[in-house]
């Protein structure tokens, strides 16, 4: 499926990381920490372990699949990023076990389901307002599911 929203949420972090997110959200943090939080947000969802969280040696962007989120070399890694990845990662988790129980739908990679998991996990783990986040995603012009993603 087409990622046909992907730059308009990039644009939409960028400009919510410089003018509105909370401190928590900002902060740039440790491997280590990465690590504990992407542990607790999968733990929090109901899973018994979460992705292993690395960093990348090349430079470049970070990225995630089910079970690994690499996070690029560069220092600035904060938590807006590290739930971004998680996001990410819950999807791909969630995808391999609805593929297996045969209620899989395709989703776009940045589409409305992970704008709204991402909104979540900013409320759960980084002090944000989730509503808040929806709403200023909304009005940037992005979809966002009004269904929860992981129930
Ligand atoms: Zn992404």
């Amino acid at each position: 499926m087409r990622d046909f929203q992907r730059q308009r949420l990039y644009d939409w972090e960028n400009r919510w990381e410089r003018e509105s997110a909370s401190n928590g959200a900002r902060r740039t943090r440790s491997l280590f920490w990465h690590q504990v939080l992407a542990r607790k947000v999968f733990t929090d969802a109901g899973w018994q372990d979460g992705p292993e969280v690395v960093r990348n040696r090349r430079v470049g962007w970070a990225s995630a699949n089910a079970t690994t989120i690499n996070l690029c070399v560069p220092s600035r890694t904060s938590t807006m990023i590290l739930l971004h990845e998680a996001a990410h990662a819950m999807l791909a988790r969630l995808r391999i076990e609805r593929l297996k129980a045969g209620t899989f739908k395709p989703y776009a990679s940045h589409g409305p389901e992970f704008c709204r998991l991402y909104a979540e996990l900013l409320g759960l783990h980084a002090g944000e307002d989730q509503l808040k986040i929806e709403r200023s995603m909304r009005a940037a012009g992005l979809k966002v599911s009004t269904e929860m993603i992981h129930p």
